[in-house]
Order: C-alpha cells, then sequence, then structure tokens
C-alpha cells in the first residue's frame, strides 16, 4: 500500500525512554502504520546541555525491543544546523526575524514598566523591546516578528484549539543567546525538510503548535495534521518524567510496557507476542479520520 503519508517520533535524548514517552512512539507508529504511511525517528538534540551522552543509542534500542523501528536511517538534529540557519538567514532577509539584546531581567523590567508584573509558573510574553532595533546594544538571541492575530488549528483527538501567539507568547526565540537553536524552529525546519505530513506526540506539547504554525507560514512552508496524545501522570499528579521518579523503560519486558502504553491510548491488552498485539493495535487504531487545517 502506498501512502502520502509521513510521521516521526522526535525524542529528546535526555535519558532513556520511559511510560510517558513511549506512549508517543507507539502512537506515532501506529498511526502510520494505520494509514500505510512512513514512521521516521529524529534525535532532538539541540539543546547539547540537557542531553546525556548514550541516551540516542538507548532509545533507539528501547524502541527496536518493542518492534518499533524507523523505515528511513535516523535523524541527528545536532547535524542539521546549517538548515536552520538558512531558514533564520530567510526570516531576516524578509525582516521577520530580528536580533534581541534583552536578557531575562531585562524582559521582566520592562513588562513591570508596562503594568504586567511576573506571574509565577508562567513565561511571560516577550514585550516587543527590540522590534524597533538594538539601539547600539549587542545582539543576544534572535526572535521571529509575531504577526497579530488568533491561529486556529484542529487537533485530531483535542479538537479545535486557538491562541493568539501574538499577545499569549510574543515574538519568541528562534536562536537562544547561548547560540543553540531553539526547539520551535528545528523541529519545523525538520518536519518540513523530512516531508512529515502527520505529527503525533505528547498533549503536553500541544501548546507549543500554534509558534509552530505561525513560523510555518513565515517560512511558506505547509502545516501537517495534529494528534497529541494523553500523558502518563505520576503520582503527583504530573506529567511523567524523570523528574518525578519515572523509571527508564524495562526492555527485558517489551510486551508488558507496550500493553501499559496501549491501555492509555485506549486499545485493548496485548496479544501473546509484540507482532501480533502491534498489528492487532493496528486494526483497531481509532485516529484513522486524518484531517489537515
Ligand atoms: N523533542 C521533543 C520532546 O522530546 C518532542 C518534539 C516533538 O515531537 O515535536 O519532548
Amino acid at each position: 500500500m502506498t501512502s502520502g503519508y509521513r510521521g516521526r517520533f522526535a525524542p529528546s535524548p535526555t535519558g532513556p525512554l520511559h511510560a510517558g514517552s513511549l506512549v508517543a512512539a507507539l502512537a506515532s507508529w501506529l498511526d502510520a502504520r494505520a494509514h500505510g504511511g512512513h514512521w521516521l525517528v529524529r534525535i532532538e538534540d539541540v539543546d547539547t546541555p540537557r542531553c546525556v551522552p548514550g541516551a540516542d543509542a538507548t532509545i533507539l534500542a528501547q524502541l527496536a525491543a518493542c518492534g518499533l523501528v524507523a523505515d528511513e536511517p535516523p535523524q541527528w538534529q545536532s547535524r542539521r544546523a546549517a538548515l536552520y540557519q538558512a531558514a533564520l538567514d530567510r526570516l531576516v532577509a524578509a525582516d521577520q526575524a530580528y536580533p534581541c539584546a534583552c536578557s531575562r531581567k531585562d524582559i521582566e523590567d520592562a513588562l513591570a514598566a508596562q503594568g504586567r508584573p511576573r506571574v509565577r509558573g508562567h513565561e511571560a510574553p516577550y514585550p516587543g523591546t527590540c522590534r524597533g532595533g538594538l539601539h547600539g546594544r549587542p545582539a543576544r538571541a534572535w526572535r521571529l516578528r509575531v504577526p497579530d492575530g488568533v491561529v486556529h488549528w484542529t487537533d485530531r483527538r483535542l479538537g479545535p484549539q486557538q491562541q493568539d501567539v501574538a499577545r499569549g507568547v510574543g515574538d519568541f526565540v528562534l536562536r537562544r543567546a547561548d547560540g543553540l537553536w531553539a526547539y520551535q524552529l528545528a523541529v519545523v525546519v525538520d518536519d518540513a525538510d523530512q516531508g512529515i505530513t502527520h505529527v503525533v506526540r505528547g498533549e503536553d506539547l500541544a501548546d507549543n503548535t500554534p509558534r509552530q504554525i505561525v513560523l510555518q507560514r513565515a517560512l511558506g512552508l505547509p502545516t501537517p495534521a495534529y494528534l497529541h496524545t494523553p500523558l502518563v501522570l505520576a503520582d503527583d499528579g504530573e506529567k511523567l518524567s524523570k523528574q518525578n521518579g519515572a523509571q527508564p523503560l524495562d526492555v527485558t519486558t517489551p510486551l508488558a510496557a507496550l500493553g501499559a502504553a496501549a491501555a492509555v491510548l485506549g486499545l485493548p491488552a496485548q496479544a501473546a507476542t509484540i507482532a501480533a498485539s502491534l498489528a492487532a493495535w493496528v486494526r483497531q487504531w481509532p485516529f484513522l479520520q486524518s484531517r489537515r487545517d
């Protein structure tokens, strides 16, 4: 069966896969298979200080133990800097990106001066200080000039979504003050370069989607279909992560791990083997309807 569908799993190699990340991996694999499409793996190692040496190999081995093998060789974002630079250059040439001299403190002070004090736990929207130029201050980061207006999109599980990116987030960072590429730029450039038609990932990333759509539009790139999967919660009610005790996936019992991930996705219990389980889940995959908004 041929299909234009191309999906991906894009783990950050900050540690081994755990029960939560396996849900996103399994969902993206099942969605690709159910659509007769291709499934890719991209190692998102741009945030180098957070990456753990060897975690990429561990993740690939864990996926393989679960029967989830990419249809093309994996890609590493750390080897793709030229693509990110070319995208930034295009945005700068079109005056859609600009250098920013602000430190975190500068941003807080500017917001306070506008009567918008800092709200704990919320990243404050960028107040636009450097939109009109640096006025002699040294450039630190690069930001996207976010156009006014509400971004609407439809998630295949969560339904209609919207965000006013300009008011809620402001001009967001494309290249960080430490010189590293921001996740938003790398993910948008890579999804387009790899021809990704369907993004399936954890719900914790859903609120990044409108920023990615704004960036796709600025770069003249297509917007894939999005499906955000349920999260596995830790005992403290937060998303399961290394910080709140997520255990690395036990590859000695991959069938049990897959069964637990399938249950989060509303799928029935595993069969006798990995192959039989995956085949049954592909047949029962509830998200066959794909929408491109
Ligand atoms: N690298 C991101 C993460 O592991 C996922 C990015 C994505 O799927 O868009 O959280």
